[in-house]
């Protein structure tokens, strides 16, 4: 198949975001060609240019999955990032801590460098990532205090500086057993280290969920910050004070739906409150992309489901994860950078909105995707795809 490299998008609402091709909201033209976005104005589109036809859509920087999992082939939880991809709009996909400092070097190899996407990852603070995850096989990477070497961790970070832009840490019993309070700690002091952010997981306790609260520092990432209850942001129907203190402090809620990690009543209580999340994710993986989580923009749709208004999504899933990222162009339409677009219709949605404990919302304003360009071309449907 061709690769489709000059495409104008016509008619469409656009939300650049700062990009400055027209105000959010505005509707525009926008012209991509040989992959970078152009200035319509001063080199007017070919005739025999793609044409799509985005009249009652919006167009919007293709979204930033901040928790995936597309260690495909090497880890049993990862999926292929094309299954998800040109369904939601997603042309950057974050690795969240599947490979430690064992085989980065292979997510380096064999998915960084081949892929048609933009892809970054978390390092987890175990050595070999998460190795033993899959519907028969549940082995936590953060059980065993010997795989936790904060030192190997930070190092590794440091070599392949280009893709990692953080560290991970599983702390929750589910992940790390008895040794939630130890696999913090590591993890933290492997962030602090390399330099870099922590993405901080939250299952079962140990860790309860306030000291993980009270460890984070400004710009690290509570990931499930939308899990049930117990061992929530939320207790009994209230946020704890613990949540507001961190939030004000400049700790990140991320929602990495998953398979066990997305309530709407927690959620729901978080966003009455005005505690609105500051990163919206899907956590697929092999038990999360056939459902409940599907991909990040029907995770976008389950929060403005809930009142979250399309500004705020839209900087929780574009413009903030790629400037967590250090990739800020990623997260804009900008005349001169590659494209990286997403085209979006509000006509309820590819997929049902259900929670992980089976509370389902009818939405109509649901987004779906029409057409998505990543890297500066046109990704055909992923049934298309080989
Ligand atoms: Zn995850």
């Amino acid at each position: 198949m061709d690769t489709i490299k000059d495409v104008w998008i016509k008619g469409g609402k656009v939300f650049g975001s700062n990009g400055s091709l027209a105000p959010d909201g505005a509707v525009a033209d926008v012209l991509v060609k040989d992959g970078k976005i152009a200035d319509a104005g001063k080199t007017p589109p070919t005739p025999e240019i793609r044409q799509i036809d985005a009249t009652g859509s919006v167009v919007i920087p293709a979204l930033t999955d901040i928790h995936a999992h597309i260690y495909w082939g090497a880890t049993a939880l990862g999926v292929k990032p094309e299954r998800a991809a040109s369904r939601s709009g997603t042309a950057t996909f974050v690795d969240a801590g599947s490979a430690g400092a064992a085989n980065i070097l292979g997510f380096q190899e064999f998915i960084h460098r081949p892929s048609p996407f933009n892809t970054f990852a978390f390092l987890n603070i175990s050595f070999p990532g998460i190795y033993g995850f899959s519907p028969r096989v549940m082995i936590g990477e953060a059980e065993n205090p010997k795989l936790l070497d904060a030192e190997t961790c930070a190092d590794a970070a440091r070599e392949f500086s280009d893709l990692v832009v953080g560290i991970k840490v599983r702390a929750g019993r589910i992940a790390a057993g008895d040794n939630g309070d130890g696999a913090l700690r590591r993890g933290l002091n492997a962030a602090e280290r390399a330099g870099l952010p922590l993405m901080c997981h939250v299952d079962l306790e140990p860790p309860r969920i306030v000291d993980i609260l009270d460890s984070l520092r400004p710009g690290d990432i509570l990931t499930h910050c939308c899990r049930p209850e117990p061992n929530a942001p939320i207790d009994d129907g209230q946020i704890r004070d613990a949540a507001w203190k961190a939030k004000e402090r400049g700790v990140l809620f991320d929602i990495g739906h998953g398979m066990g990690s997305f309530s709407f009543q927690t959620c729901r209580t978080m966003v009455d409150a005005g505690f609105v999340p500051d990163l919206i994710s899907s956590d697929i993986h092999c038990m999360s992309i056939n459902g409940p989580a599907y991909d990040v923009l029907t995770t976008m749709n389950k929060l403005l489901a809930l009142g979250v208004s399309f500004d705020a999504a839209l900087a929780a899933t574009t413009s903030r994860p790629a400037g967590i990222i250090g990739h800020p162009e990623l997260g804009r339409i900008e005349v001169g950078q590659t494209a990286n677009i997403a085209v979006l219709k509000a006509d309820g949605g590819a997929f049902p909105l259900f929670d992980v404990s089976g509370e389902h919302i009818d939405f109509e304003g649901a987004f779906s995707c029409q057409h998505l360009i990543a890297r500066g071309a046109l990704v055909p449907p992923a049934d298309m795809q080989n």
